[in-house]
């Protein structure tokens, strides 16, 4: 009997390990040398004209970008409802209400009509989430948000790395732009994210908040002439600062990344040569030139299926294959839709693209044994 296929599993090296355990027996644990080089090592794979903010969260790094661009009670946020709850609950924590748009049902990204829809003289900022790692029409949603002023905050969770028309996320035209290093994501450091800015009042005020809202140039001696204990509190901020430790994973991750982001590339076209003749719908691949992270393989069962997509996720998952849903849309969510008297009505491509989606396990770990014995299971149950 086959072992059990998890769903997703990070790839850590020999490298990452050493880098580790080089911290812990530095006697730096928290935010120190490795996470300043890591920022600059980042912000560099970026091109370098950024700042790179290193957080304990992507979480994190959307509050504080949100809250970086003035969001506050009475402001409305558009955001897709085809994601994780991370990326509208920020909202929520600054007082302010998100707006739920449909997604392209070609893409599971938002759809830029809805978008411009949605447009209010509340509307703060605009929130586009690159799902699994294919760009949003960013040229059209900069196009909205710049023609009535309001401010764009990528969540890029899934897209590290990406290009949009020959562009990496991160370097876009946006306010800001948040990675996730989450155990599951293309790049890992356990818990952890950055956001990436061009803007350098909002990178002056992520640093400050991430760290208790204490103005660092306030105590750093050698700009200041101020002894060294000496800081000044300017705001009630968070405790969002990555740890070295943390830093230490994500340094030898991102020097991994284009190996890493390549393996997965030849995973997913493996999948789709192998699924192409299956009653199902293959992840769509944008633009030829561009990079896609290929940080989840979303297949979405059609009519012609021979079972519905939870027949199929439990006859996976008999057969020891773990597999996941992206995403239950937030407007299903009890708490979104009883919050803002929600209508599933109003979101008929993210409706039915949560009928059909599976997410099939893809990551750097699986040998092509485990992906045959994936591609032989689908076959079996859908062939
Ligand atoms: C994972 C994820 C997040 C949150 O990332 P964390 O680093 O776990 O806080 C946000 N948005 C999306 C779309 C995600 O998939």
């Amino acid at each position: 009997m086959d072992s059990h296929l998890p769903f997703a599993v990070p790839d850590i090296g020999e490298a990452e390990i050493e880098e580790v355990v080089d911290s812990l027996r530095s006697g730096w644990l928290t935010t120190g040398p490795k996470t300043r080089r890591f920022e600059q090592a980042f912000a560099s794979f970026l091109g370098g004209e950024c700042s790179a903010v290193a957080v304990n969260s992507a979480t994190s790094g959307l509050h504080l970008a949100l809250e970086a661009c003035g969001v506050g009670p009475g402001d409305e946020v558009i955001t897709s409802t085809y994601t994780f709850t991370a990326t509208a609950e920020v909202i929520r924590y600054l007082g302010a209400d998100p707006v739920f748009v449909d997604i392209d049902p070609n893409t599971l990204n938002m759809d830029p009509e809805c978008v411009a829809r949605a447009i209010t003289p509340q509307t703060k900022v605009i929130m586009p989430v690159h799902i699994a790692g294919l760009p949003c029409e960013m040229d059209a949603i900069l196009q909205i948000a710049g023609a009535h002023g309001i401010k764009v905050v990528e969540d890029a969770a899934h897209a590290l790395p990406t290009t949009y028309r020959g562009r990496l996320i991160g370097t876009l035209a946006s306010d800001a732009t948040v990675f996730s290093f989450y155990a599951t994501k293309t790049l890992v450091t356990g818990e952890g994210g950055m956001v990436v800015t061009r803007d350098p009042s909002i990178a002056a005020r992520c640093r400050v908040m991430r760290l208790h809202g204490i103005d660092r140039d306030a105590f750093d001696r050698y700009t200041s002439e101020r002894p060294a204990w000496y800081y000044e509190v300017i705001a009630p901020g968070f405790k969002y600062n990555m740890t070295d430790i943390a830093a230490a994973l994500g340094l030898q991750q991102l020097r991994r990344l284009n190996e890493l982001r390549e393996r997965r590339r030849a995973m997913a076209q493996r999948y789709n040569e192998a699924l192409a003749d299956l009653p199902v719908l293959l992840p769509p691949a944008g633009g030829s030139a561009d990079l896609h992270a290929w940080h989840l393989y979303i297949v979405r069962l059609t009519d012609a299926a021979p079972m519905g997509r939870d027949e199929f996720i439990e006859r996976m998952s008999e057969r020891k294959i773990g597999m996941s849903v992206h995403f239950i849309p937030l407007h299903r969510q009890p708490y979104w839709r009883s919050q803002y008297g929600l209508d599933p009505a109003h979101f008929p491509a993210a409706e039915d693209a949560y009928r059909r989606a599976a997410s099939l396990p893809l990551y750097t770990r699986m040998t092509d044994a485990d992906q045959r014995r994936v591609i032989e299971a689908v076959r079996e149950l859908l062939g």
